[in-house]
């Protein structure tokens, strides 16, 4: 099975793909961490991609679609895959080419994620400044919204309460991908 994780920054993608995966046996994959894996090395792709990303910005699409595919050729991914980040334009949708059963949308308020990333504890990010967040948020709603329209219309989109609690959210989505 293939599913795709939308929603803004601090809406929880990242533990309930991990719970998606550990329960269906699923690997998960985001582009986020292999993007930020990219902007270590020393190299001027690495340079470019760690500017890009720790403004906020968003990896160009052509650039980003051919990573995702040469990711997606790994063996490991041939049965299905839960994708967290990806597709994030219309662009990246139109030109992406590996099929998708559902998308999974975790709606939260802007308010709530900025207040969640506010609090996270431990691990913030060289790429969490609060003006990087802010610009993610904006071009989520300006890019990656015409995105959940888009699988709306084809019918396999799924919309959950991502203000609920961790458990209560992974039901939720276990039960509606089933469906
Ligand atoms: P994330 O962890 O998903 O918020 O991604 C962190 C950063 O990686 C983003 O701000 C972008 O710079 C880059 N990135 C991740 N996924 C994509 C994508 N699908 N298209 C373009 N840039 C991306």
């Amino acid at each position: 099975m293939k599913i795709i994780l939308i929603g803004i920054q601090g809406a929880g993608k990242s533990t309930q793909g991990n719970l998606l995966s550990e329960n269906l046996k699923i690997p998960y994959l985001s582009t986020g961490h292999i993007f930020r894996e990219m902007a270590k090395e020393k190299t001027p792709l690495g340079r470019y991609i760690k500017e890009i990303m720790n403004a906020g910005y968003l990896i160009p699409d052509e650039k980003t679609v051919e990573i995702v595919s040469e990711y997606l050729k790994k063996p490991e991914y041939k049965k299905g895959y839960i994708l967290d980040g990806f597709p994030r334009t219309l662009e990246q949708v139109k030109m992406f080419e590996n099929g998708v059963d559902k998308v999974v949308y975790l709606k939260v308020s802007d308010r709530e994620a900025l207040w969640r990333l506010s609090y996270r504890n431990g691990d913030s990010r060289e790429d969490e400044t609060l003006t990087a967040i802010r610009k993610r948020i904006e071009l989520f709603h300006e890019l990656t919204e015409p995105v959940l329209d888009y699988y709306k219309q084809n019918g396999i989109l799924v919309e959950i309460d991502g203000e609920k609690s961790i458990e209560e959210i992974h039901k939720e989505i276990m039960e509606q991908i089933k469906s």
